[in-house]
C-alpha cells in the first residue's frame, strides 16, 4: 500500500448477491482502491447480443440503475424487442429489457470491432458514471454448463432461466473457465492486493468460475492478501436462486459450513450469519478466522456494516500474520 492510499482491495463477484454486498463496499473503500472481478461463466448470446448478466447486475447495481424488485434489468425499462420477437416466434425466454439490451448491442458491436472484453467493461462502467474498476474474470468465452441426472447438459442460463434450475444437478462443467486466461489486471489485481474479498455470491456457478481459470489459485496463494469470504447460506438455504440444488448436487453440504469448507484451501476468513452463530467453531477449527453478524442484506446500512466487518476480519488477520 503506497502513501496515499488506503489498502488496495480486490473482490470476486457473481450477481444479485455480490452486488448487494457491493452497495456497501463501495460506502466505505474508497473508489480508486477497489478492483471487482466479475464471473463471466453466465455470458451468452440472446437475440444476437452479448449478454454478460454478472457484469451487468453489479454495474447497474453501483450505478443505482437497477431493476431492484426483479433484481436485473434497468429500472423502468420497456420490453419491446423481446416481445415482438417472441411474437414472431422467437424464443424469448431470457428476459432482457430494451435499454438494457441496448448496453448488450453496444457490447456487441464493440467485441465484432475487435475491442476486449475488459475494454468495452470499461466504457460502460464510464457510461454509468462509476468510478472504482471493474475487470470481467476473463476475455475468452467460459461458459459454464450444468450437467442433469438424465445424462443432459445445458447452459446455465438455460438451467436457471428457461428450466427453472431443477433439482437434478449431476456436475457442472467449468471445462472454458479452466482453459482460459484471467483478464488483462485480474492476476496482477490478486498479487497486489492487501485484501481479497469473496462476495456472498453463488459458490458453484459465480466464485468457482473464477478459481478455475489458469493461473487465479495461484495467484491468491502467492498473494500477500488477506482473504475473507461472506457466506451466501444463511441457515441452511441460499437468499435467493439455485446455490442449494448446485452444492447438493456436488455432494456439498448446503450450509455456511458447506461453503467454508468449499473454500478452507485458499481463504482466511469467512463471515456468516448469525443464525449460524453454532458452526462458527467448526469453521474455526479449519484453521478460517469466523465472525458472526447479520449477513441478510435489507438495507444498504445492512451491506455497509457487513463490508466494514470483513475488512475488519482481513485487518485482524493481516495483524497476527
Ligand atoms: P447471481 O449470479 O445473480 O446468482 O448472484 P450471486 O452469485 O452474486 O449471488 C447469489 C447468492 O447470493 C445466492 O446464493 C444468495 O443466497 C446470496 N445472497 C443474496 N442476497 C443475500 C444476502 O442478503 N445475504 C447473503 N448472505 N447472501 C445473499
Ligand atoms: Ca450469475
Amino acid at each position: 500500500m503506497s502513501a496515499d492510499r488506503g489498502p488496495a482491495v480486490v473482490a470476486l463477484a457473481g450477481g444479485v448477491g455480490a452486488a448487494r454486498f457491493l452497495r456497501g463496499l463501495v460506502r466505505v473503500v474508497p473508489a480508486k482502491d477497489l478492483t471487482l472481478v466479475v464471473n463471466t461463466g453466465d455470458d451468452r448470446t440472446f437475440y444476437g447480443v452479448h449478454v454478460c448478466p454478472d457484469l451487468d447486475i453489479v454495474t447497474y447495481t453501483l450505478a443505482g440503475a437497477i431493476d431492484a424488485k426483479k433484481g436485473y434489468g434497468l429500472a423502468g425499462d420497456s420490453f419491446h424487442i423481446v416481445d415482438t420477437l417472441a411474437a414472431y416466434g422467437h424464443e424469448a425466454w431470457f428476459r432482457l429489457g430494451d435499454r438494457d439490451l441496448a448496453t448488450c448491442l453496444h457490447r456487441t458491436l464493440r467485441l465484432q470491432q475487435g475491442a476486449r472484453l475488459v475494454d468495452v467493461t470499461d466504457e460502460i462502467r464510464q457510461q454509468q458514471g462509476l468510478d472504482l474498476r471493474i475487470l470481467p474474470m476473463s476475455d475468452a468465452p467460459c461458459p459454464t454448463f450444468v450437467q442433469l441426472g438424465d445424462g443432459t447438459q445445458v447452459h446455465f442460463e438455460e438451467y436457471l432461466a428457461r428450466d427453472g434450475a431443477p433439482d437434478n444437478v449431476a456436475a457442472v462443467d467449468l471445462t472454458a473457465a479452466e482453459a482460459a486466461e484471467p483478464a488483462a489486471g485480474v492476476l496482477e489485481a490478486i498479487a497486489n492486493a492487501d485484501v481479497l474479498l469473496v462476495c456472498p455470491s453463488n459458490p458453484i456457478v459465480s466464485i468457482g468460475p473464477i478459481l478455475a481459470l489458469r493461473g487465479v489459485r495461484e495467484a491468491i496463494r502467492a498473494s500477500k492478501a488477506a482473504v475473507v469470504g461472506v457466506s451466501p447460506i444463511i441457515g441452511g438455504a441460499p437468499v435467493k436462486g439455485p446455490a442449494d440444488r448446485l452444492m447438493r448436487g456436488l455432494g456439498l453440504e448446503v450450509s455456511a459450513r458447506g461453503v467454508a469448507g468449499f473454500y478452507r484451501d485458499w481463504i482466511d476468513g469467512f463471515v456468516i450469519d448469525r443464525q449460524d452463530a453454532a458452526l462458527a467453531a467448526e469453521i474455526e477449527a479449519m484453521g478460517i478466522r469466523t465472525a458472526v453478524v447479520d449477513t441478510l442484506m435489507k438495507t444498504d446500512a445492512i451491506s455497509e456494516s457487513l463490508a466494514r466487518t470483513t475488512l475488519e476480519v482481513a485487518r485482524t488477520i493481516a495483524a497476527d500474520a
